[in-house]
């Protein structure tokens, strides 16, 4: 019982490390650009290490093929048809993920209306 325990708050810690290194990136990256990449290289270990998933907001944030910690200014996002792609100007390769917009959970197989302000009842 108490090694499970323990086990869980391991992989709370592993979380708040997480969390905290790509705080330290974003705060990083307008003095010491270098330090970013290897914050993310980091968390990435932790996550592989303790086997923990890396939280959804902090996945957006690197690129997976080249290790980049990727700020908006680093990045290119197009949205089509339910498909986000993130490009990396850093190495050019693309991230592909479902995004959805409202509460549809088909991964976007539901047109989405064009503009969503024409179609809100009390705009
Ligand atoms: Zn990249």
């Amino acid at each position: 019982m108490r090694r499970k325990k323990d086990a869980q708050r391991a992989r709370e810690l592993s979380r708040e490390r997480m969390e905290r290194l790509f705080q330290l990136a974003a705060e990083a990256y307008d003095v010491h650009p270098d330090r970013c990449d290897r914050y993310v290289q980091i968390a990435r270990r932790i996550s592989t290490r303790m086997r923990v998933r890396m939280p959804r907001h902090l996945k957006a944030l690197f690129c997976r093929h080249c290790g980049s910690y990727l700020p908006a200014s680093e990045t290119r996002v197009r949205l089509r048809e339910g498909v986000l792609t993130v490009t990396c100007l850093r190495c050019g390769r693309q991230t592909r993920r479902p995004y959805r917009a409202g509460k549809s959970h088909d991964g976007g197989r539901t047109k989405m209306p064009r503009s969503p302000e024409y179609t809100r009842p009390d705009a």
